[in-house]
């Protein structure tokens, strides 16, 4: 969808030309011409970003940017002000009341456009992410993981020793944190060695000018294609910022850029907004990867669910289809399960189901799949194993079971045993070949069932026709 840019400007002019160069670079402009108007436009059309100008008719323009940042729906919405009075005063406020930028007129197109790519960009990353944190939430399942409330890392990349201390000790004056310093070698190194910890860098301050002319922008280019260093936010530095390099350092992925010259109490609003943006997209991405375990792994086996091994079976199943090879299906089921409950407490009988987890995980190759599909009922698909083999590995699981007592924690050793309903599928086509995975599934289970009704402690083998 194209994204709807709402330029703010009091005078018609301006905002004829800014919407002329908008609409060329295919967003979909919409205008306001005093603050009144944008507040309205900015809560009922939703738009993306933002272009709000400093001077308005009506109201002020930083009070426009505080109700807009106070009101919900318009808290998080991109917002880039556009200045033409060259007080630095006036971006420092700008910047407090929250604006993502200020951009001092005369305006340079390529800066406008690049920083504009940028932030909807972010946006874009956010809203990704922000599905999956939000339902999380609605579920009361975001809460923060375990140390995000830890200072933020910064690493000042640059070989010129001067410019590194000055830096550091900027840092540490304005933020109380204390960067480290490495050259851009060392910083490559770090982010190609993925033994390290990577969670480590929130934000990297790279010297663009350091290295010779545009390897600065290589190495962000480096850092930004490494896992390790991928969600890292970035400051370029430049000392000559000219329009060309300020806007290639935005299409290049840096999170800002800004000349030397920058005041360091600008410096610092801008350091600590890209080190909360970083941390509130990794907490994010947490509550992401959290959110997709929890919807595929047992909580207490650790083993993968029942919805997981349903979709791993089928396409194990369709594989074997195509390949005509062959594949084992096997119910493991506990015998007596509900006398460890009754006998010892449902505590001992999570325990015992654990360590069969365990037993189960640990006989397994690593393409085979062991699942906890019930309460005490388990799931293990063999790929690519004939019916003799699946039989002989069913036994020595059993076995593996019935051999070693289990030890609970008040020290009574309890002995174990399974009973386990075997299904071959795939190989040749044929009538009595399992119509599906789901077919292959049934006819283990009913396998399983003769397995308990004659005795338990044994491997039945399905039958292949129904
Ligand atoms: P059978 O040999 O016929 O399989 O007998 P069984 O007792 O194992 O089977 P039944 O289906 O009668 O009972 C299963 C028991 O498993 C009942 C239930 O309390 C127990 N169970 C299921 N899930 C859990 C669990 O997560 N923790 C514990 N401790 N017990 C569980
Ligand atoms: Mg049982
Ligand atoms: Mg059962």
């Amino acid at each position: 969808m194209t994204a709807r840019i709402l330029i703010v400007d009091e005078v018609a002019t301006n905002r004829i030309i800014l919407k002329a160069k908008l609409g060329a670079a295919c967003y979909q402009p919409l205008m306001a011409a005093d603050g009144r108007t944008c507040l309205q436009l900015a809560r009922e059309t939703a738009p993306d970003a933002l272009l709000l100008a400093t001077a308005l008719p009506d109201l002020d323009g930083m009070e426009v940017l505080r109700q807009l940042r106070a009101d919900p729906v318009t808290a998080e919405l991109p917002i880039l002000m556009v200045t033409a009075d060259p007080d630095p005063a006036i971006r420092l406020a700008a910047l407090r009341a929250g604006a993502d930028d200020i951009l001092t007129k005369p305006l340079d197109d390529a800066v406008l456009m690049a920083r504009l790519r940028n932030l909807l960009r972010t946006r874009a990353t956010l809203a990704e992410l922000g599905r999956g944190g939000g339902a999380l939430q609605t579920l009361g399942l975001a809460e923060a993981p375990a140390g995000f409330d830890q200072p933020g890392q910064v690493v000042i990349v640059t070989a010129r020793c001067d410019q590194a201390l000055h830096l550091r000790r900027e840092i540490a004056a304005l933020l109380g944190l204390h960067g480290r310093t490495l050259t851009p070698d060392e910083a490559l190194a770090e982010a190609a060695d993925d033994t390290r910890n990577h969670r480590a860098t929130d934000l990297f301050v790279i010297d663009a000018d350091s290295g010779g002319a545009g390897a600065g922008l290589r190495l962000m280019s480096e850092l930004r294609s490494r896992a390790a260093t991928r969600h890292a936010a970035v400051l370029m530095l430049l000392g000559q910022p000219d329009p060309a390099a300020i806007a290639t350092a935005f299409d290049l992925g840096a999170h800002d850029v800004q000349p030397w010259t920058t005041s360091g109490a600008e410096q610092a609003l801008r350091l600590r907004a890209l080190l909360r943006r970083k941390r509130s997209e990794d907490r994010l991405r947490m509550l992401v990867q959290n959110s997709v375990q929890m919807a595929l792994i047992d909580p207490l086996t650790g083993l993968y669910n029942r919805r997981y091994a349903m979709a791993r079976l089928t396409a194990i199943e369709a594989r074997a289809r195509e390949t005509a090879g062959r594949f084992a299906v096997m119910v493991v089921d506990l015998d007596r399960f509900k006398s460890v409950n009754d006998r010892w407490g449902h505590a001992a009988g999570d325990m015992v189901l654990i360590e069969v987890a365990h037993r189960l995980g640990g006989n397994r190759r690593a393409e085979d799949l062991v699942a906890r599909i019930g309460g005490e009922e388990f799931l293990v698909v063999l790929p690519d194993t004939d019916p003799f083999e699946a039989s002989r590995i069913a036994d020595r699981l059993r076995r593996a079971m019935e051999a070693l007592p289990i030890t609970l924690p008040c020290g009574a050793s309890i002995r174990i045993t399974v009973s386990i309903g075997l299904m071959s599928g795939g190989g040749p086509t044929g009538p009595d070949r399992p119509e599906s995975a789901a077919e292959t599934l049934e006819r283990a289970d009913r396998a399983l069932l003769l397995a308990k009704t004659s005795g338990r402690n044994q491997v039945i083998q399905g039958q292949s026709a129904a």
